[in-house]
This record gives structure tokens, sequence and C-alpha cells, in this order.
């Protein structure tokens, strides 16, 4: 049965009351707090949390009101995921409740009126490398006389420790990086501006569990342990990256910025999009084994926006590892995650040029200059430049579930 809402959705919205994700926004002087989205509204869910006295479920450190009065996702995230599953049943009972529209529809708030915020505060950050299209485009370009995947890729799903405290939400500027630059032809490094400064459209995964020190999570506990899911741009210098990667891997090339977006979907609102990963050419250890009828391959389309052209649609359905795998390999060390943990997917590309999810491959390390609507070439990214990503996936009844977007221009660099 279609749930319909007495809140105002416009008919093509992604917004729709099936979707229901959260932010952090603020209008005027007022303090950040917790909303849910629905159509272009946020609603602002702490003063009518505060006077419903039917939510049985406590977080730690307070219960679900003060969760979501607080100035970000943390508490919530914190609180786990049967207070998750309350509190999204909540929210849809007042949107779909008719009875409600008098006490709840006050605290609509436009989104044109307000602020996001960084949702939650990144606790540990991790990186994958999981689309075979990607790692293979890459491998052809920085390895040009060996193999495109290394010997281990389809063995485990490779990742790096990234850089928590330079996550930043969607709107945030980037400034150009300067570092250590050296080209091929190039005899020595020289210091400046990255010039060959890209993107990375992937799909990052927000935790909310934690496990002890010594205890892997195994991949069947992954929805306890994921509270949704965000778009994230991992902008990157390949000039940087290319000279200082080896052998330790990415450093400064990818520390300088990552863009999240402002609102994180919940898994729960992404049950129609599960799908099979690609079929799996090598076997696979046991810890790392797929449940075939959970699967949590992710039919997402992506969207990369570059100065108002839409260049590329990346299908997530493509990655040949899922974030229940990635989260098992993560942790079978016996590391543990803990809530506000955050880890991204990997460049997504899919097998067509029109699906790649970097400019790297996009331009093909800048031999093929990508035409933009207004005429203009590019290869990597120019000051004044913007790029912004948007996802949405399938949904129930025929709708599409959106994931928002996640933006950013790109400003002068300061060396
Ligand atoms: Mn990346």
């Amino acid at each position: 049965m279609t749930l319909s809402t007495w809140a105002p959705v416009p008919a093509d919205s992604e917004f729709g009351v099936a979707n229901l994700p959260y932010g952090v926004f603020s209008r005027g002087e007022e303090r950040p707090r917790v909303g849910v989205r629905i159509g272009n509204n946020a609603l602002d869910l702490a003063p009518l949390l505060a006077r419903d006295h039917e939510i049985p479920v406590q977080g730690p450190g307070g219960g679900l009101a003060e969760a979501v009065a607080a100035e970000s996702l943390d508490a919530l995230l914190a609180a786990g995921p049967q207070a998750w599953k309350s509190l999204r049943e909540w929210v849809t009972g007042l949107l779909t409740d008719p009875a409600k529209e008098s006490e709840a529809s006050p605290h609509l708030v436009p989104l044109a009126d307000v602020r996001m915020h960084m949702p939650f505060t990144v606790a540990d950050y991790v990186d994958f490398y999981s689309s075979e299209h990607h790692a293979a485009n890459v491998g052809k370009m920085f390895r040009p006389d060996a193999p495109p995947l290394l010997p281990n890729w389809k063995h485990l799903p490779v990742g790096y420790h990234g850089r928590a405290g330079t996550v930043v939400v969607s709107g945030t500027e980037i400034i150009r990086p300067c570092g250590q630059r050296k080209a091929p032809d190039e005899s020595a490094p020289t210091f400046g501006p990255s010039r060959r400064l890209d993107i990375e459209a992937e799909v990052g995964f927000v935790i909310g569990g934690a496990n002890r020190l010594g205890e892997p999570v195994p991949a069947s506990a992954f929805a306890d342990y994921v509270f949704g899911v965000a778009l994230v741009n991992d902008w990157s210098a390949r000039d940087i990256q290319n000279w200082e990667y080896v052998p330790l891997g990415p450093f400064l090339g990818k520390s300088f910025a990552t863009s999240i977006s402002a609102w994180i979907t919940p898994l729960a609102a992404l049950e129609q999009a599960r799908v099979q990963p690609p079929k799996r050419t090598h076997d696979l250890l046991d810890y790392l084994a797929d449940d075939p009828d959970q699967p949590w391959g992710l039919d997402l389309t992506l969207e990369v926006d570059w100065n108002g052209t839409v260049v590329s649609r990346p299908p997530f359905a493509s990655m040949y590892w899922t974030a229940a795998q990635q989260l098992a390999h993560m942790t079978v060390n016996g590391a543990t995650v803990r809530p506000g943990d955050l880890y991204a997917s990997g460049t997504v590309s899919g097998t067509e040029v029109h699906e790649r999810g970097s400019f790297l491959e996009l331009s093909w390390s800048g031999s093929e200059p990508v035409r933009l609507a207004d005429g203009s070439l590019r290869t990597f990214l120019e000051d004044g430049d913007t790029v912004t990503l948007r996802a949405s996936a399938p949904g129930p009844d025929g709708v599409r579930i959106g994931l928002g977007e996640v933006t950013g221009q790109i400003r002068p660099a300061r060396c």
C-alpha cells in the first residue's frame, strides 16, 4: 500500500514519505537542530517529539527527544538500530496521519529558508576502492606496463584510512591544494597549486553501532551498524597523489577536503534498491561471503554535474564489493568502529565513458577533454568550477528515493 502524507510534496519529488532523510538545519540566528526532509521542507522534530510520550526507546544519554534536539545526529547515531526504527516509524506515523496535520504542520520549515550544517561528527574515515571499472581505468593510466588490477583486488576490498577532520558538508568551498608535484617527464618535484584537481563520485556509509576491540563485525550485521547513506565527493589532487602514493597509499592528495551531502538517507529507505552485486570471479574467504538471499548491492544512479552540465551517470549497482563486505573487512582484524565513522565506496565507474566517476577517467588523464554545455573544454578542475553530485534509488510503488546532492566550488590556491 502506498503511504500518503498530508505534508506538501510535489508530484515529481524524490523526497516523499518513503524517503525521510535526516539532516541538521538552522534558520536565521536559531540554533542548529535535527530535521527530517519531506518534499521541500524540513520537519523540525524536537518540539514535536518533546510532547509525544509514546516513543518507547531510550538512547544512551537520554531519550530520542534529547537526541533530535541536539546540534548534530551524533546522539541519534549512538542510539542504535531499535531507536532508528522507532523514530522512523514515529515520523512516518506523524506525516501520514491526517489527525496530526494541525499539530505538526507549523513545524515544517521551507528548505529555502534554512542553512544546512555538517550532519554528524566524523569519527574515523575510510575510503575504499571497490569499483572494478574505476580500479582498472586508474591501473591502466598509473601503471601502463602492468595488469590493470593488482593481484589482491578481487580477494579483498582495498581501502585506506583518510582524514576525518577535513570531511565537510555540501556547499563548503574547496580551496585548491598546494603540494609537491612531479610529472613523469620532469626530473625533480616542484611546489605549487595542484594542476590536476579532480573529483571522485562516491557513496558513503554512516556508522551508528560500535563493536569491541578484537571482535569483528560480520557482514550479516551490516544493518545493525550502518545508520544511513551519504553522497561523497572525494576531491583528489592527481599530480600530488601520483608522486606521493607509492608505497603507502593516498595522503596529501586526498586529505585537504572530502565533501558529503547534508541529508543522510536511512538504510531503511533503500530496501527496494537492494540488488545482487556483480558475479564474483574468485572464491571469497568465508568472512567476505555474500548472503545470496539478502544482498547489499544497491541500485543507485549517480549523476555528476560540472558547471551545470551532466557529464556522467555512474551506476552504483556495478560496484564489485558491497558495503556489508567492506564493513566486515574493515573490522576482521579486530579494529573497532564507532558512531560517526564514515566509510566511502570508492569512485563509482561503470563500463561506459559516460559512466565514469572521476575526471581523470572522463578525460583519460587529460588527453580527451570534456565539452561542457557552454562550449568550454575541461580536463581537470579550474578555479570557480562547481561540481554537484546527485543520486537516486528505486523506492516502493515506482517512486524514486532522492539521496540529495553534494556540491562544492573550487577557490584559488593560497600558496
Ligand atoms: Mn576515493
